[in-house]
């Protein structure tokens, strides 16, 4: 009589736990079919803010953040246009691969054009996919836009 009573129950519990998962609402994503949209405490690698004012960035290339990196995957340089103005980053490398996503350069900026991004799925078959020019992304992304 135990042995049924045992499958009776476990049958029970198996159709209970079924029937309860089916009307909970999804949690999953049908990726790569569906794109995730992320929280905003993400953090995808550093890249530049663009500011409706000038729609760029505003990196007058002090190299606080090159400094402060402690992994020192950052390098930094720019221009500038006349001897008055100020400078304007022209080249933003950073080697991704190597980023700890700690926050400081993101913090240190005297412009606050630095953010963290949203991006997700940066692959690559190189390690040397790994770096990236924010300049030349930012141009881009406005080129497309
Ligand atoms: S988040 Fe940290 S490790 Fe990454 S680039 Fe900024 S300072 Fe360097
Ligand atoms: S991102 Fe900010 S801290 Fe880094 S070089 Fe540009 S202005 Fe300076």
């Amino acid at each position: 009589m135990a042995y049924w009573k045992e499958i009776v129950e476990g049958g029970w519990s198996l159709v209970e736990g079924m029937l309860r998962r089916l009307f909970q609402p999804v949690v999953t994503v049908q990726y790569p079919r569906k794109q995730l949209s992320m929280s905003p405490a993400y953090r995808g690698h550093i890249e530049f803010k663009r500011f409706a004012e000038t729609g760029t960035h505003r990196c007058i290339a002090c190299g606080t953040c090159q400094r402060t990196c402690p992994s020192q995957l950052i390098k930094v340089q720019g221009i500038k246009q006349h001897a008055k103005s100020p400078k304007v980053a022209t080249h933003y490398i950073i080697d991704y691969t190597k980023c700890s996503l700690c926050g400081l350069c993101v913090e240190c900026c005297p412009t606050q054009t630095l953010k963290f991004s949203t991006e997700y799925q940066m692959e690559g078959a190189s390690r040397w996919d790994g770096v990236l020019d924010l300049v030349a992304r930012l141009s881009r992304e406005k080129s497309q836009s």
